[in-house]
Parts: structure tokens; sequence; C-alpha cells
């Protein structure tokens, strides 16, 4: 049966509806990918048919400014035209070799060209791949079993890594969803994000058993959360003087928030990184990699087993090479310069209104949290009054802008972002931020 959507929102998309009920039949809520199902926000999820620049249009016609950009790939806006010729030469040749090819080879002479801490890399097709391979090798590579995570800190659906805490000091995970089983994320250390103190107690309660530490380079998925002053340099000496090793997560901050990343800004070296999302120019591409004499103990170099049908995939190498390319100095600029110009205009909008707000960003990443004080952790984070969100949303969707559908996600812009864009956005802050304001709990 078709899901019912008990929407307070008038929808004014018939067709979205009609797939969306079309799509329920078929698929586990009619996504897939549970964000895309707006149940935080209520309503019809928009079903896009097609994508030019920074706008979107959906299946009933309708033009939105996308500040979701696939969740943060498409940093180029949607069709660039040079990726898409890149794309259409690959494709021309074939789609799948299954044996090495020289577009996997220049992608990962990019990567390693433009982040200096990694010395190899291996592609995989998601961010998942990449993340739980990272920790595969870590165990592999230290002979140690436990891993240390972050609350809040999203790396993908690795059995492992769905574990959250509450907000105790060195609580051990308990998994977040059933499927996952205690042996599954119980060598997993749940800790408050930017609290060292809390690292070095798990060091110190688990001598000799912690394999790595992953966390996100600049956290995303609690919403915009960077490291405060020395946090991921004190992560860095903490896996150094206890034989762990750090693995920062730059699956949402690689080719984003610099060219070289989270990396390019904080110039911590981790010994592993992860990346995906940009990467891929819309593919599906990611990797891990980092020091050398930790990947040489990688399959068919060494004896952790890591592989992939698809992996290094030339449709998807070739998109990611064009994008890539593409993203010069003069292209991160574009993206901060409009990441300002919109943190500024919500700032304006909501103070206007008098809503208690802070907006975070981490370069060009950012996001609105309505709250007054700092947010530095995943319990600041979920302290918000997050039902001033949803009307907030959906004033901006009816509006024409289509912002991440719940109020613990990222806002993504592009170098297509143009003044015509922008004017549309600060057009209908107003409205939403007067929606914000008459929210109640
Ligand atoms: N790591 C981070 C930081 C992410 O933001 C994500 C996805 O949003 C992942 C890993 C998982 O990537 P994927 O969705 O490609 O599996």
């Amino acid at each position: 049966m078709a899901e019912a959507n008990n929407t307070p929102y008038p929808y004014e998309a018939p067709v979205s509806q009609g797939l969306f009920d079309r799509a329920s039949v078929v698929t586990p809520g009619g996504v897939n990918s549970p964000v895309r199902a707006f149940r935080a926000v209520g309503g019809t999820p928009r079903f896009m048919v097609s994508g030019t620049g920074p706008y979107l249009t959906d299946a009933d016609g309708r033009e939105y400014v996308d500040l979701v950009c696939s969740w943060g790939p498409m940093i180029l806006g949607h069709s660039h035209p040079e990726v898409i010729a890149a794309v259409q030469r690959a494709v021309a040749r074939g789609t799948s070799f299954g044996t090495p090819g020289e577009g996997e080879v220049a992608l990962a002479e990019e990567i390693v060209a433009r982040i200096e801490p990694v010395e190899q890399v291996r592609l995989v097709s998601s961010g998942t791949e990449a993340t739980m391979s990272a920790i595969r090798l870590a165990r592999g590579f230290t002979g140690r079993a436990k891993v240390i995570k972050f609350a809040g800190c999203y790396h993908g659906h690795v059995d492992a890594l769905l574990a959250a805490a509450g907000s105790g000091v060195a609580t051990f995970g308990l998994p977040d969803t059933p499927g996952v089983t205690g042996a599954q994320a119980g060598d997993t250390i749940v800790l408050p994000y930017n609290d060292l103190e809390a690292v070095r107690a798990a060091f110190a309660a688990h001598p000799g058993e912690i394999a790595c530490v992953i966390t996100e380079a600049s956290p995303g998925n609690m919403g915009v959360v960077p490291p405060r002053d020395g946090f991921s340099a004190g992560l860095r000496a903490a896996c150094r003087e206890n034989g762990a090793l750090y693995i920062s997560d730059e699956v949402m901050t690689g080719f984003r928030t610099s060219k070289a990343g989270w990396f390019g800004v904080d110039g911590v070296a981790p010994d592993l990184m992860t990346f995906g999302k940009v990467m891929g120019g819309g593919f599906p591409a990611a990797a891990f990699g980092g020091r050398a004499d930790v990947m040489a103990h990688l399959a068919p170099a060494g004896p952790v087993y890591q592989a992939g049908t698809l992996s290094g995939n030339p449709i998807a190498t070739a998109a990611g090479l064009a994008q890539l390319r593409l993203l010069d100095d003069a292209a991160y600029a574009a993206v901060d310069a409009v990441s300002a110009q919109l943190r500024a205009l919500v700032t304006e909008a909501l103070t206007k209104e008098g809503v208690a707000h802070r907006v975070q960003n981490a370069s060009n990443m950012f996001s609105v949290f309505f709250t007054d004080g700092e947010v530095r952790d995943y319990d600041d984070a979920k302290g918000q009054e997050s039902f001033r969100f949803t009307p907030f949303f959906h004033s901006m969707l009816e509006q024409g802008v289509y912002l991440p559908p719940s109020a613990f996600e990222s806002w993504f812009v592009s170098t297509a972002h143009d003044e015509r864009a922008v004017e549309r956005i600060a057009a209908a802050l107003p409205a939403a931020a007067r929606a914000a304001a008459e929210a109640t709990a």
C-alpha cells in the first residue's frame, strides 16, 4: 500500500506525489536513502527530473534554487558542460571493463598531488565503502579491535559505526539500529565531539586495544560543527602516543572546503583519509588513502582484503577527474564568497524576526541552528529549537528554494550559484524567517 502522507502542509506537487505513491509500493518508504523521504519535515518529497547550474526542476515543472547539491558532490552546479562532455567521451568507449584503466591512475594521481598525507589511494564506489575499508585496514595494520568515533559524526552505514551513545564520556557503543549486533558495535567507543579529555580517558581505559580514531574532518552531519582550535591536532597526538591510527573522514569536506579539503584548512596530517562526493563528479566514486606503509597492508600488496567489481569505474573516474581539474583556486574563492553572502542573508533575515539562531560554517559548508549558543557537539545540536526548521523549510520550498530536509544537515553551494540564484534566496528568506518566528513547539 502507498504510504499515507500525513502532512500539515498543502502539497502542490501532484506529479511528485503520484511518483511517491508508486515508489512507496515497490521501495521501502518510497526512497533509496531515508532523508529523501522528507520524514523530518513532512510533505511531499520532490521528484527531480533535471538540474542545470544552481537549479533543479521537479516532475511538476517547478524550478528550485538547489542548496543541497546532491549532498555535496555538485560543487560546479548541475550539468556542467565540461563534466558532461568528459562523461560522454568515456561512455562512448564502454561502461565497465573489470580491468585496470588509465582514468583510475589519473584520478589517483590527482588526489595524491592535492593532499600531501595521501601517498597511496584505493578507489571504491561509496563513502560507506571507504570508511568501512579504512577501519578494516586500521584493524589489520594495528592488530587491534576497538574504534573511537564521535557522537553526531556519520561515516556511512557501516555496522560498527552505526553506534551512538548517551552524553556520557567513554560510553561503549550501543547499536543504533536493529540489524547491527552488539558484537559489531561492541568494539566501538562513542565520545562527545570536541572533547579531548574524553579521548585521553578512553585511551587510558583501553591501553593497547584501540586501533583507530575516526572523525569527520569537520563534522557536517549534525549540522556544521567545526573542530575547536587544537582538537584535530590533539586527536593526532593522542593516536601517536597510543599507537593508534588517526582516520580523517573527508567524504563531505574533501575537495569542497579547499583544494585539499579540510586538511588544506587545518594542516593536521592523518594516517588515513576517506573521500567521496565531490571526487565522483556526481557518479559513484569514493576512495581511501594515506600513509604508504599502512596502505601496503591492503590486498594484493598485503593481507587485508578489499575489492570491488565497479571500483574505479571509467565513467565515474572521468566525471570525477573532470570536476577536480576544474576546481582551481578561483572556483573555491567563488564558492566561499557565495557561502559568505548566504550566511549573511540568513543571519539578517532571522535577526530581523528576532529568531534565536546561530550560523556555523567550515569554509563554504554551513548550517543554521535555531539556538543562541555555540554548537560544539551533538548534544548542543540536538538542543536547538528544531521545530522552527520545519515551517522555515516549507516556506523556502514553496518559494522555490530547495534546502536539506532536516535541521541537522549542511547546506551546500556551488560555483554556479550566481547573482540571480542568490537574489531568489534573498527574496524567500524574510517570509521563511517569519514562519520560523511564529513556530510553536
Ligand atoms: N562519511 C561522511 C562524512 C559522509 O557525510 C557520508 C555521507 O553523507 C559518508 C561517509 C557515506 O558516504 P556514502 O553516502 O557515499 O556511502
